[in-house]
């Protein structure tokens, strides 16, 4: 494996497959006194890679999708392995992303690192030529979840390589190997091994790789640890961008196709097992379909195949641990103790493995219940009625998130109206969650899902830091608000305010004379 060793590190982690609770492997929880150094190699390599072509780098990353694409099977089933999803989704939602990003990178890096003029409108600063250069940040550290072990990881370090930086990468302690298979990957390539380094280990790991000597940091994963990384990166005011949590609502207004609707909700509540920072979280649909809707996800719902996500027949794979199933089974019970119709699951599948729980519909929760608030992070649909759009629009923002809404309506122009009144960093219109495999569409969300955006432009913006360069043409000539002041520095400015600024030709004349007078009276310095 090509990720930092050490023969000190004391302590390993077990990595178990989420459907089996087998061990599929053990990764070295590595510290300060590893990670510190794998950043001073990336910082080494990093210069000679911004100063190597963009072409050459971009070549790079074409092979890397080569040697993807022929191991797309191999690399799925390496995900699925660890994090549990079906194979299908791992193809779809994880391999296919990253196969798509290269494209967007190969077709938008070249023009994106191109110096941009900066055109001044000031008639005095015509005078000079101004150019915006964008700058690689340096070492970039990117701490990545578990959910999304290859996509998320592999889509904001291709674009930090791609626009000239390296990467110190830590993935999550529950899914190392997909990460690890990305790097194996890209040296393939031809990627020098220390422009990419993945660091391994738990939250102290992440830790460490903020206190070493990073640039910036990438970080993805729940707003208590997004918290924890703000604190430390605003110690040492080191820049980042924090990809969090959601809570998405689904709004199903009342001219909805109810097929289409319902299948979609089945599948945004219940793929990757409800694991998506996307998942729908909440369902509002209007009271003229609301049973029908019900009735129609019950149906789709009763049919979807729970089980180990390496058999093809699987729709619904498990939870990645414990933990996370007992949040699911708190927020269900919660919802039931309040008042809530169970309509399907409700309950996990012992008969599975310990990490299953049964898709689960929730009808007539309402605002206050913990499925409604806090992230479940589970293959749970809860679903409540509404009479208006303004309520759907107020009960959709009434959340402490905003990564992504949906609209489900058959009038385009209604639903994207009302998408303009949704707080969410996107807003799909009769479409879910395929946002995120849109590599010119900005990721991110606005409250605590995050602050920043990966993906598209945004996203590589994210990458840089702008340089302004600007030069003067006429070298020779003294600036005229130099040191040289005196009683025709007042009028040279009044008169030339009075140029630019007045409502008035004959002020405007005047104020121009007046200028030019006091300019050639003034002696400067
Ligand atoms: P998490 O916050 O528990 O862990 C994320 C990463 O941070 C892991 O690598 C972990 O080891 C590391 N970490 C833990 N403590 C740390 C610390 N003190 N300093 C530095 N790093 C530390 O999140 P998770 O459970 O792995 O992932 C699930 C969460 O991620 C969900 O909330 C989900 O919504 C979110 N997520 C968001 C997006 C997005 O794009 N907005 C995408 C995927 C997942």
């Amino acid at each position: 494996m090509n990720a930092v060793t050490t023969e000190f590190a004391v302590k390993t982690i077990a990595v178990r497959n989420p459907a089996t609770d087998e061990v599929i492997g053990e990764i070295p929880c590595l510290g300060v006194q590893e990670i510190a150094p794998a950043v001073k190699r990336a910082s080494r390599a990093q210069k000679r890679w911004a100063a190597s072509p963009v072409s050459a780098r971009l070549k790079i990353l074409r092979r890397f999708q080569q040697l993807l694409c022929e191991q797309k099977d191999s690399v799925a089933a390496i995900i699925t392995r660890e994090a549990g999803k079906p194979l299908a989704e791992a193809v779809a939602t994880e391999v296919l992303v990253v196969l798509e990003t290269v494209n967007f990178l190969v077709a938008n890096v070249p023009e994106f690192l191109q110096t941009e003029d900066v055109p001044h409108g000031s008639p005095v600063m015509k005078l000079k030529r101004g150019r915006l250069l964008r700058e690689p940040y340096g070492v970039i550290g990117i701490i990545s979840p578990w959910n999304y072990p290859f996509s998320v990881s592999s889509v904001q370090t291709l674009t930090a390589l791609a626009t000239g930086n390296a990467v110190v990468l830590k993935p999550s302690e529950f899914t190392p190997f997909s990460s690890l298979e990305m790097q194996k990957l890209l040296v393939t390539a031809g990627l020098d091994q220390d422009l990419l380094q993945v660091v391994t280990g738990d939250g102290a790991a992440g830790a460490a790789l903020l206190s070493a000597n990073i640039n910036k940091v990438i970080f993805t994963g729940s707003v208590a640890t997004g918290q924890r990384v703000a604190q430390a990166a605003a110690t040492r005011l080191l820049p980042a961008v924090l990809e969090l949590g959601g809570k998405d609502p689904m709004i199903v207004l009342d001219d909805a196709d109810v097929g289409v609707a319902s299948s979609a909700a089945v599948w945004g509540a219940f793929m990757n097992a409800g694991q998506t920072c996307l998942s729908i979280e909440r369902c509002y649909v209007h009271e003229k379909i609301y049973e029908p809707f019900l009735k129609a996800c019950v149906e789709k719902t009763a049919k979807l195949r729970v089980g180990n996500g390496v058999d093809s027949a699987t729709d619904v794979g498990p939870l990645i641990h414990q933990r996370q199933l007992k949040t699911v089974q708190t927020h269900v019970d919660d919802a039931v103790a309040g008042g809530a119709r169970l309509l399907a699951g409700g309950k996990t599948l012992p008969q599975l493995g310990v990490n299953f729980y049964a898709p689960t519909i929730l009808a007539d929760v309402d605002q206050s219940m913990r499925v409604m608030r806090e992230e479940t992070f589970g293959p749970v649909l809860p679903v409540r009625s509404f009479r208006t759009e303004d309520e759907a629009v107020d009960l959709a923002n009434d959340s402490e998130f905003g990564l992504a809404a949906s609209v489900w309506t058959s009038n385009r122009k209604r639903g994207e109206a009302l998408a303009r009144r949704i707080d969410a960093g996107t807003v799909m219109v009769n479409d879910m969650i395929s946002c995120f495999g849109i590599s010119e569409a900005p990721h991110g969300g606005v409250k605590s899902s995050g602050i920043g955006r990966t993906h598209g432009r945004f996203g590589l913006e994210e990458m840089v830091w702008p340089k302004y360069v600007d030069s003067d043409r006429l070298p020779k000539m003294k600036k005229l608000w130099w040191y040289g002041y005196g009683p025709e520095f007042g009028q040279q400015m009044n008169g030339f305010i009075e140029l630019l600024f007045s409502k008035k030709l004959t002020n405007r004349l005047r104020g121009g004379l007046k200028s030019t007078r006091s300019y050639i009276r003034r002696k400067l310095l």
